[in-house]
């Protein structure tokens, strides 16, 4: 599997010099190391690309490539639950390169998104996300959760809003 550090950091305790310099925090890098420790003896994810985790306490977001997102589900959920139980947390396995609304849409499954409007505040463009109010507790992902890690992939700023 690759990660954003190099596979020797995810086997060891220190990063080497060169993963030093990358921006990704160390709690980051423990949800790589717990991803890869489940599944490390899976044959066929050994050229899956995890590219970013994301996470709270109850859900991480673990973004690969489009073409793995099939494999780190697996047939009938068989890879993600592995990944849930050795990380504690429910997950949910996307891709950001698809188009921004498709990423939405998958992140925020299964809410019902009653629409996504542009609003431009100066220069920036700000995507509103509306969801039934009576939704607001279904909710999977934190909103919080959710604005951090659009903000970082795509440099979009979203706001949620319950109508
Ligand atoms: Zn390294």
């Amino acid at each position: 599997m690759k990660f954003p550090v190099c596979n020797q950091c995810i086997r060891k305790r220190e990063l080497c010099d060169k993963c030093r310099d990358i921006s990704i925090p160390k709690e980051e890098i423990e949800i790589y190391k717990k991803i890869y420790n489940a599944l490390k003896d899976e044959e066929h994810i050994k050229d899956v690309e995890i590219k970013r985790a994301f996470f709270d306490q109850k859900l991480s977001v673990i973004v690969c490539k489009k073409q793995d997102v099939p494999k780190m589900i697996g047939k009938n959920g068989i890879i993600a639950k592995k990944i849930e139980r050795k990380i504690k947390k429910d997950i949910r396995i996307v891709s950001n390169e698809d188009d921004f609304t498709k990423f939405i849409k998958d992140v925020l499954y299964p809410s019902n998104i009653i629409g996504i409007n542009i609003v431009y505040e100066g220069d920036k463009e700000i995507y509103n996300i509306r969801l039934p109010s009576a939704e607001r507790y279904l909710m999977k992902i934190d909103p919080v959760l959710f604005k951090n890690m659009t903000e970082e992939l795509f440099n979009k700023k979203v706001e949620i809003k319950f109508e």
